[in-house]
């Protein structure tokens, strides 16, 4: 138990975390209707996470559930069109319902719906991990599910175990919860095997680990072990822990914090270390800002890169193509991810960040590379 309090540190400490909760915890699978009082206890974990400065944000399935009920659509495999409507319907009544329950504490509520290529595509993945940084700047918390409803089967995730890992990837997260209808990875199914065992922490997802996950277990949600798996190799790859624990009991994050059984996946390094890794290694960065000396000194002391500094752009670049940067003498200095393409950055170098608007027309960030976006060489 004292080693589960220990793990559970990885939740109560962390400073980004995603939570991800299944159809199954969310929609009574008998009568199709949300379960409102569960999704209040995990409204008031939500809060109290926030209070002690914690950033999160939910991935919430649940939409096809509770849109196919309305809808009377029975029981059965649904049709394409048929689950594209019942999901219009259950997500205008799921993002009702989590707007209601954190009003109550005075907590604002966003939806997010994305598709595929919203995480897949370079500039869109850009765009929507702005306005998740945004939101949660502003306090908020992101609620967010896949956009099911112009979302086609080959162009759809299609689990939301997925979907949380890309998101937990994309802002940054350091701890991944996935909320569902059983409380970890075991070697068998221990609904068949009584010998399975439970495994409570994973360092690394071999072919063995890979192989003790079996097919979906649940009937309402459309993840089973595997999509979990496959989540985890997600979420370690870009250093973020990942927990799969049991959600179907009241204040079901609380329990976490208290040291319920769970299996945590362990990353071996933190995001912004690898995020930082992933940059120092691109092989051929696209392009290369020259800098001023004071730029190159506010760059030595972990500043951010200003267009004010930069006197010189070479290269074809776009927006969120790594660049190189260099010291007035030529030597290269650092890398990061530029914000803006070679084209506006010929527009705004040497400017101020103020009169960016004016410039390209647009309200873009003020920093040309931010310094979360950038490596020291
Ligand atoms: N996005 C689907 C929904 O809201 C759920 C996907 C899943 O079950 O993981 O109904």
């Amino acid at each position: 138990m004292a080693d589960r309090k220990a793990a559970a540190r990885r939740l109560s400490e962390a400073r980004r975390v995603v939570v991800k909760v299944g159809s199954a915890l969310l929609v009574d699978a008998d009568k199709g209707r949300l379960n409102r009082h569960w999704l209040a206890s995990l409204a008031a974990d939500l809060v109290r996470m926030r209070r002690r400065g914690q950033d999160v944000i939910m991935v919430s399935s649940g939409a096809i559930a509770l849109g196919r009920r309305h809808l009377k659509l029975g029981s059965g495999r649904l049709k394409l069109e048929e689950s594209q409507a019942a999901a219009a319907v259950g997500q205008i009544r799921l993002a009702h319902a989590y707007k209601e329950l954190l009003d109550e504490h005075g907590v604002t509520v966003a939806q997010i719906l994305l598709t595929l290529g919203d995480t897949e595509q370079r500039r869109r993945y850009l765009n929507a991990r702005g306005t998740l940084n945004t939101l949660l700047a502003l306090g908020a918390v992101p609620v967010i599910n896949e956009n099911d409803t112009v979302a086609t089967a080959e162009i759809r995730y299609g689990d939301n175990d997925r979907l949380a890992a890309r998101v937990a990837q994309m802002v940054g997260a350091d701890c991944l919860v996935l909320l569902s209808d059983i409380d970890g990875l075991y070697t068998a199914d221990p609904n068949e095997d009584p010998d399975a065992e439970f495994i409570t922490r994973v360092l690394e997802i071999s072919p063995e680990i890979e192989a003790m996950a079996g097919g979906s277990s649940s009937e309402v949600g459309s993840g089973g072990m595997q999509t979990k798996i496959a989540a985890a190799k997600i979420a370690v790859g870009a250093g973020c822990h990942l927990c799969i624990a049991k959600g179907a009991f009241e204040h079901p994050l609380t329990r976490i914090e208290e040291g319920a059984r769970c299996t945590w996946f362990v990353p071996s390094s933190t995001p912004v270390a690898m995020r930082k890794q992933w940059i120092a290694g691109t092989l051929r960065p696209a392009g290369a800002l020259t800098v001023d000396d004071g730029a190159a000194r506010a760059l030595l002391d972990g500043k951010s890169l200003l267009p004010a500094g930069v006197i010189r752009a070479l290269g074809r670049f776009e927006r969120g193509d790594t660049v190189s940067i260099m010291g007035p003498n030529g030597a290269e200095i650092a890398r990061g991810i530029c914000a803006y393409s070679d084209a506006d950055t010929a527009r705004i170098m040497g400017r101020q960040s103020a009169e960016i608007e004016r410039l390209l027309g647009f309200r873009g960030r003020d920093e040309i590379v931010h310094r979360d976006d950038l490596v020291l060489l």
